[in-house]
């Protein structure tokens, strides 16, 4: 898979195409939290249906992507850790602004879903991880020549989507911008190809799917401000506010699942050695001070 990178720059007018190949309480005996669920041989996960590479449901009902991957490794690693069958796991929808509801609610264990780690969720979840990070970018037309830096998305139309971290950023940095926010990536990424907005942002994992997908119909833009990433997404895994032997076991998978070189393997199957992407060190947010 190619998925490819421009860089833009906020400040420098200039775009330098930079192509680039891119390949509750846990209780683990009888308590409500997410181990009893793992325990129990029944677990509710949630992710992303319509993001390729990351989380996707395909045509035949399967599960694909980064995130569903990462989630299978977590649960699977816990239960051998613990001497317990591997579960069963049924997935389930988890859009951008549902997200903390639904593990709220119980009706999801643990969400893998492109899920950055924040202080705002982290009043109402807990998160494992991070396990990557990545930054906003920008997704536009390949034919696109007028939009080159954030400044120029000016009187542009910007699609986001509604409670995501992107949507917020940018109305922060460019108040004025005229910034669309619908209930999935996927809506956008249509409304851009029938010309309806002129741009969408997101996690650069997202969009460079999304470009992968079509091959010659889009372009991904860097966005910098200056001269850093213009954000850095850190992705956790998401599960009860205040489940602390939850937490601990999926960042001790999460450990293992980085350690053992499993997670570059991942990375590389499933965004194809994806340049705009790290690795996170799980169990440390001291990024949430800044
Ligand atoms: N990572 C960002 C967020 O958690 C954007 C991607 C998404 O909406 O899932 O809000």
């Amino acid at each position: 898979m190619k998925r490819n990178i421009l860089r833009l720059s906020a400040l420098a007018s200039t775009t330098v195409l930079a192509g680039v190949t891119l390949a509750a309480c846990g209780d683990s005996s009888g308590g409500d939290g997410m181990l009893a669920a793992i325990e129990a041989g029944e677990v509710t996960v949630g992710t992303k249906y319509d993001q390729p590479g990351l989380g996707l449901r395909n045509p035949d009902g399967s599960m694909s992507g980064l995130d569903v991957d990462i989630a299978e490794y977590v649960v699977n690693h816990i239960a051998e850790e613990n001497g317990w069958e591997q579960p069963t796991i049924s997935w389930r929808e988890t859009p951008s602004a549902q997200r903390e509801t639904l593990i709220q609610n119980g009706e999801v264990d643990l969400i893998a879903a492109t899920y950055s780690i924040n202080q705002g969720r982290s009043e109402s979840v807990n998160f494992g991880g991070p396990y990557l990070v990545t930054h906003q970018a920008l997704l536009v037309r390949e034919d696109e020549t007028e939009i080159s830096d954030l400044e120029s998305l000016d009187g542009k139309i910007l699609c986001s989507v509604t409670g995501s971290t992107p949507a917020q950023k940018v109305k922060e940095a460019l108040p004025s911008v005229q910034l669309q926010e619908y209930d999935t990536y996927s809506s956008c990424v249509e409304a851009l190809r029938q010309g309806n907005i002129d741009a969408m942002t997101t996690d650069a994992t997202i969009l460079l799917g999304y470009s992968a997908q079509a091959p010659g119909q889009f372009k991904v833009l860097e966005m910098e401000r200056d001269g850093e990433p213009f954000t850095n997404e850190y992705y956790g895994v998401g599960l009860a506010k205040d489940d602390a032997e939850g937490t601990d076991a999926i960042n001790a998978a999460l450990d293992e699942l980085h350690d053992s070189g499993e997670f570059d393997t991942l990375v590389q199957q499933n965004l194809g050695g994806d340049e705009a992407v790290s690795p996170g060190t799980p169990g440390d947010l001291s990024f949430l001070d800044n």
